[in-house]
């Protein structure tokens, strides 16, 4: 037995175009704003190793010629914790309609609060003794991805002012000699110039490594820029051609109408001076102009669904019994051409809805079921209320749908070898139709089948007049 459920993404909402590239702004923003405060805690995780091992395996640290760091770790893991807490809540408090500014302004905080943590790392490590300076490269590098060139700029000429401000305050001794190397003290002492030379060239270093890594991103987020705009370009063309493609296809309406029509006369009027093989030939001309004709009609169909604006207001109040009272007049005869018993029980209920487009999904579900069904089959249509929706159900015990199938059958044309096989007139289109409407009105669908047992189908829809959270 296979589920499947049809699940939109928030991306998926067709927007495409300048609107949509602000929206993606903000939520990659955001993301890499949640992504900090994920790392910090790694961070914390290290000054909490290092405040430990100093403290409780001083001798350690000794033997290795190395300071025992007591103190400032634990400052340190205490401060980001803290730190760290609030850009939580603040990042939490955001979401994707946010102002790109004030996920800005948190991201700008969360780096002035890591840079000051640095500074009193490199200090306490050794600023001009060990490498540990090159630790500022770590922010100038994302500064450089996340944000544009005189951003990032401003990140590295911050951190470039705060290390060079804790070198000279090491210097006048303002601040206290500091450093896990023993010799730390002596190596100040020995010549103020050799310290500024080692500081300004690590300076130079990070500028340099600026300037790499953000002409790399400006040429990449351009490139970007250049993409967006070419898919802005080419989801226009695409609606253009679908335009012309369904003025087309609504103009080969008329000439499929003329063609039946013929029929229609000459079954009524010259059947009986018509040859035996010549009528089996007009039949199969019948059988294909309807289909021709079915197809037609759900190309438009999908074409009107497809191309609506986005925010057109579409959900109103709808009875539901008044619907499928409608659907099952229209198929009741195709139901008894199959043998197949409807077995129906939906109660008058208001849902919320458009009822055009309910009547096209209720009647799209009920033929399937009936096509799809064994002759002198049965198929059950049932509503239940759960909570602030309705659940349509509609069951049917034929043919069924392979496990590999189901995640295909909404994809526009698809049709099982063994579907096509059991109905000539198959055109992929109907759950493509059912599946726009679902998106459309918001709704949820589920389908549950087993080949040769049978397939259900469940719409989920919202009960008018009551507060619904999971409508978008
Ligand atoms: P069509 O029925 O015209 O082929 P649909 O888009 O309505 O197109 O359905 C796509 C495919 O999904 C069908 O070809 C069939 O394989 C499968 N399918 C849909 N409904 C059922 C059902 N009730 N029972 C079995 N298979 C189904």
């Amino acid at each position: 037995m296979g589920t499947f459920e049809l699940i939109f993404s928030q991306d998926d909402d067709r927007l495409g175009g300048p609107s949509g590239q602000k929206r993606l702004g903000s939520a990659v923003l955001l993301y890499n704003a949640l992504w900090f405060t994920r790392v910090r805690w790694i961070v914390v995780f290290v000054f909490t190793i290092l405040g430990l091992t100093g403290t409780l395996m001083p001798g350690r640290w000794k033997n290795a010629g190395l300071v025992p760091p007591t103190r400032w770790p634990w400052v340190l893991a205490g401060t980001l914790i803290m730190a760290n807490i609030f850009f939580y809540i603040f990042t939490r408090r955001l979401n994707e309609d946010s102002p790109n500014r004030a996920v800005e302004a948190n991201i700008w905080l969360q780096i002035i609060v890591d840079l000051i943590v640095v500074t009193v790392m490199v200090h306490m490590i050794g600023s001009t003794i060990t490498f540990i300076a090159f630790t500022y490269l770590f922010h100038i590098a994302l500064a450089c991805i996340f944000f544009p060139q005189k951003y990032s700029l401003l990140v590295t000429l911050l951190a470039a002012f705060l290390y060079i401000f804790t070198v000279v305050l090491e210097i006048l001794e303002v601040l206290p000699a500091a450093g896990v190397l023993t010799e730390t003290t002596r190596l100040y002492k020995q010549g103020p110039h050799m310290v500024m030379i080692i500081a300004g060239s690590a300076v130079f270093v990070w500028l340099v490594v600026w300037y790499f890594i953000s002409s790399l991103s400006t040429a990449v987020r351009k490139r970007d820029q250049q993409l967006a705009t070419a898919n802005a370009q080419l989801i226009k063309a695409d609606e253009e051609k679908t335009q012309k493609m369904l003025i087309t296809t609504h103009e080969l309406k008329a000439p499929f109408a003329g063609i039946e029509s013929n029929i229609q006369v000459l079954k009524y009027q010259f059947w009986n001076e018509i040859p035996e093989s010549v009528k089996e030939l007009i039949n199969r001309i019948d059988v294909r102009a309807q289909t021709l004709r079915e197809r037609i009609t759900q190309i438009l169909v999908l074409g009107d669904l497809k191309t609506r604006p986005t925010d057109e207001k579409l959900s109103e109040p709808v009875d539901l019994k008044s619907v499928m009272d409608t659907v099952i007049e229209n198929i009741n005869e195709k139901a008894m051409e199959r043998n197949v018993i409807l077995d129906v029980n939906v109660p008058s209920t208001s849902a919320l809805g458009n009822k055009e487009d309910l009547r096209i999904l209720f009647s799209n579900l009920v033929t399937n079921a009936i096509v799809y069904s064994n002759e002198g089959g049965r198929v059950k249509i049932s509503t239940k209320q759960v909570e602030d929706e309705v659940l349509l159900s509609v069951s049917d015990y034929g043919i069924g749908i392979r496990d590999d199938a189901l995640p295909h059958i909404f994809e526009e044309y698809y049709r099982t070898k063994e579907a096509s096989k059991f109905n000539k007139m198959s055109t992929g289109l109907g759950l493509s139709i059912v599946k726009e409407i679902v998106r459309n009105l918001g709704l949820r669908m589920r389908v549950t089948s087993k080949e040769e047992e049978g397939t259900t189908f469940e719409v989920a829809i919202p009960v008018a007049g009551m507060p619904h959270s999971r409508l978008v």
